[in-house]
């Protein structure tokens, strides 16, 4: 199974994404994970992101398709992926084309998951996320809370909200995805058979 999950901050990519992963066998490739690992390690890679990230901004095409280019040639892609949050721009989606024309891998196809604004609004303000990289359990204060306030059911570690989920850096996020990345529904529309729209 290969195929790129669209759809706003908090529509429930990743959410899909990670119940996809226990069926079909394919790996789950968020750009976020990847960046917000960086970000913890410290690495170059975390320094040259981590306040675009917390501004709730998008990092530049040239960095993101670096990264994806070397990930999607990793081998555990072999067996399928899930893309989510990637890609988030024309031109990512154009880049991606082109690198899936490379590799010779063919897309299975395009979700894209609906979900009004009011509700991802409501569910981003709430959600609080495991701050263990290796878990990232994801709860929410008012749907899904964990058993003891602040603490990870699965891992023990903490529970926060993430710095890019204040009110500010969220509706900054769902400006910037209007712009930028609900487009990628038309792109992926004419691109003819392998488009699905789930609300
Ligand atoms: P996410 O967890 O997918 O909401 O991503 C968190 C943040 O990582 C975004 O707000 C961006 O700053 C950055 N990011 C993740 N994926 C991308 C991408 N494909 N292009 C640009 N920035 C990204």
């Amino acid at each position: 199974m290969k195929l790129i999950l669209l759809g706003a901050p908090g529509a429930g990519k990743g959410t899909v994404a990670k119940r996809l992963t226990k069926t079909s066998g394919a790996v789950q490739i968020s750009t976020g994970d990847i960046l917000r690992g960086a970000v913890k390690e410290g690495s170059e890679l975390g320094k040259q992101v981590a306040a675009c990230m917390a501004a709730g901004d998008l990092v530049s095409d040239a960095l993101i398709m670096r990264i994806m280019e070397a990930r999607l040639q990793e081998p555990d892609c072999d067996s399928g992926f899930l893309l989510d949050g990637f890609p988030r721009t024309i031109p990512q989606a154009e880049a991606l084309k082109e690198l899936l024309a490379k590799l010779n891998i063919e897309l299975d196809m395009a979700v894209n998951l609906d979900v009004p604004k009011d509700v991802v609004l409501d569910r981003l303000s709430t959600r609080r996320t495991c701050v263990n990289s290796d878990c990232q359990a994801i709860y929410n204060v008012k749907s899904n809370p964990p058993k003891q306030e602040g603490v990870c059911d699965k891992c023990g570690a903490a529970i926060v909200q993430r710095e890019d989920e204040t009110e500010e850096a969220i509706s900054h996020r769902l400006a910037t995805y209007e712009e930028k990345t609900a487009p990628l529904i038309g792109f992926y529309e004419a691109e003819g058979g392998r488009f699905v729209n789930e609300r």
